[in-house]
């Protein structure tokens, strides 16, 4: 091994690294309260330190640099090989690109952005119709461009957010969840519609929701003294390093159940950052191994702890004291049939927990079929609402609360929907092979995840990145995604609320 060579990549590394810290500073004080005053002055120092990064990627050197580090891979440095596949691909996906082409590619997704925003608002898809055309165009341009001739363009797209996957495994996934999850559907919501859900639209103090959120946190695991908890429009996570990891959430008076699951979805993205190890892989590789499984960590906090009925056992009475007068009248099952409420409706991100993967097959299909060139732009609203009415039994009324909701395709974000899906389903296989080793009810019960969270450190959040997703799921579950652990745990566990 020519040492050498991988220090001057490790240099280059924590170079980009530094420059990243500062970017993602000014991005989390962009969203959590800066004033709109200094939006310019901002976007300005943000422009300069992103074309810092892009000049340092893009020098001539790093070119010969990976040239020479390619030849100098070895299986028995399996740190340098993940380092070096993960720098490898984030530079195609840069440097394939003519720069001419790539600066038109930012300008037009700023654009449609704006217009996208416009065309949701006044229900009008026509408006927005042209600049996703111009968007396919692009991309189906660049997929050639990074050498997806063979096989379907669109799996460099999947690729980028989720590595080895591919269209074929993908259609596979959703076959299974056509075929699994859309008939439960009908069975659990027809069942929902006696849900005495009343409580749930009555209005929560939000300073005592505020605390609410902060002891979940600490209870699932949260370091708040090596993070924090704020409030922004959409929830998301930021890491700064393993040692600060933000979170925010969004508090809405007369929606309880918001803030506490997006503070617990959060929390588990969080926990997973605050828990890679920099010792064991570098600092390069410290973090999250891809969407998907950063989504199986979230959504397995979520849902498969956080609405498990054995949790609220025990935590709905510590609630209760919290809002006696807008909840000592609801009972236990109510509340817990209320949490786990099933119901088709428009809006993705409102979705329960049963509905939603579908909302995100739905997206799949159609995403898959534009870059492939199998359907037009113009016919994106009717195939929106048929595939709609056959997968949620629901027609939306209009453009806006149909194939206009979502930000992603105006951002030119393509293949990253999926991945969403896929957490779902590394979560429930996860879920299955803790429950052999862990009395996880129990845990819940005694309000306890220590073991937990402890299994996951050992099984996931240690490997940081220095894993694939697939091998990841290997070491955790002993097998590479199955499906079928999702479909059953969707139907065992809705089955035993509503039996
Ligand atoms: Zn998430």
């Amino acid at each position: 091994m020519n040492q050498q060579l991988w220090n001057q990549l490790d240099d280059l590394l924590l170079k980009l690294k530094k420059l990243d810290y500062a970017l993602n500073v000014m991005q989390w004080d962009a969203e959590t309260g800066a004033p709109h005053s200094g939006m310019k002055a901002r976007s300005e120092s943000q422009g300069y330190l992103s074309s810092l990064s892009y000049q340092l990627m893009g020098d001539a050197s790093v070119k010969s640099l990976l040239n020479d580090l390619e030849k100098d891979l070895n299986e028995n440095e399996p740190l340098n090989t993940a380092k070096y596949r993960k720098f490898k691909r984030a530079y195609d996906a840069m440097t394939c690109i003519p720069e001419n082409e790539y600066v038109d590619f930012v300008k037009l997704t700023s654009e449609s952005t704006v217009i996208w925003e416009q065309a949701k608002h006044e229900n009008d898809f026509n408006k927005f119709a042209p600049y996703l055309e111009k968007m396919i165009e692009m991309l189906r341009r660049f997929a050639v461009y990074r050498g997806g001739q063979k096989g379907s363009l669109y799996n460099i797209f999947l690729e980028d957010y989720e590595m080895g996957m591919t269209v074929e495994k993908y259609d596979h996934f959703f076959d299974a969840l056509r075929a699994g999850v859309v008939p439960l559907v009908q069975e659990i919501s027809e069942k929902c519609k006696k849900n005495k859900i009343d409580f749930l639209k009555v209005n929560y103090d939000l300073k005592k929701q505020g605390v609410v959120a902060e002891d979940l946190l600490n209870r699932i695991g949260f370091d708040l003294n090596r993070g924090k908890l704020a409030e922004s429009e959409h929830p998301f996570t930021l890491t700064l390093d393993p040692s600060d990891v933000r979170l925010t959430t969004h508090y809405y008076e007369d929606n309880l159940l918001s803030s506490i699951f997006s503070s617990i979805h959060e929390g588990g993205h969080g926990i997973y950052e605050q828990n890679c190890d920099p010792e064991r892989t570098g600092l390069y590789l410290a973090e999250g191994a891809s969407s998907g499984i950063h989504e199986s960590q979230s959504r397995l906090f979520e849902n498969g702890f956080g609405r498990h009925p054995e949790f609220w056992k025990s935590y709905f009475p510590i609630l209760v004291k919290l809002f006696p007068n807008e909840l000592s009248h609801v009972t236990e099952e109510d509340f817990i049939k209320g949490v786990n409420h099933v119901e088709s409706s428009f809006i993705r991100v409102e979705a329960d927990e049963l509905t939603y993967s579908l909302h995100v097959m739905l997206r799949y299909e159609i995403e898959r079929d534009l870059i492939e060139g199998n359907i037009q732009v113009k016919d994106l609203p009717d195939l929106w609402n048929a595939k709609m009415k056959s997968y949620l039994g629901i027609e939306p009324p209009t453009d806006t609360l149909g194939v206009l909701q979502d930000t992603h395709w105006a951002c030119g974000l393509f293949g990253y929907f999926p991945t969403y899906a896929l957490g779902n389903a590394y979560a429930a296989q996860i879920l299955h092979k803790m429950e052999t080793e862990i009395d996880v009810e129990k845990q819940l019960s005694e309000l306890n995840f220590v073991p937990m969270k402890q299994w996951l450190t050992d099984k996931i959040h240690c490997y940081g990145a220095s894993k694939t997703p697939e091998e990841l799921m290997v070491i955790a579950t002993d097998e590479p995604l199955n499906p079928a652990y999702y479909v059953s745990y969707l139907k065992d566990k809705f089955r035993k609320i509503y039996g």
